[in-house]
């Protein structure tokens, strides 16, 4: 998988969502309307759906499965947006199914920490 990061930096300043378009002046601003968006209702069923279709991390030589996910890296399997173009209205192949640890490779961001002891948060 290619690291997109250097473009993606940059991506997020023009959207489109519901065949609409829209630009913003900071990541923050961006963020704000992105993480909106990743609570609705609209993308919770979208992401339910795909994770149903396709239960294993997409990353090439992965194939995690959720409960595995869950058990090494404390969260489920996430589903990335491979561009921001089809926001509310995303077809299969615009999104992959990512572990947490490959999902911030894919975005240049450091490896999550696995849980080692799952009763050392106690
Ligand atoms: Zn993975």
């Amino acid at each position: 998988m290619p690291n997109e990061y250097a473009y993606e930096k940059e991506r997020w300043r023009q959207v489109i969502y519901l065949g609409q378009i829209y630009t913003f002046e900071s990541y923050e601003e961006f963020r704000q309307f992105y993480d909106d968006y990743l609570r609705s209702p609209l993308w919770r069923e979208f992401a339910r759906q795909i994770k149903a279709d396709r239960p294993q991390c997409e990353a090439e030589g992965c194939g995690m499965y959720d409960e595995e996910s869950q058990h090494n890296w404390g969260q489920g399997l996430h589903v990335h947006h491979l561009h921001y173009d089809t926001l509310g209205e995303e077809r299969d192949e615009d999104v992959q199914v990512l572990c947490p640890h490959d999902h911030n490779i894919t975005h240049g961001r450091p490896a999550p920490m696995p849980i080692l002891d799952p009763f050392s948060k106690l």
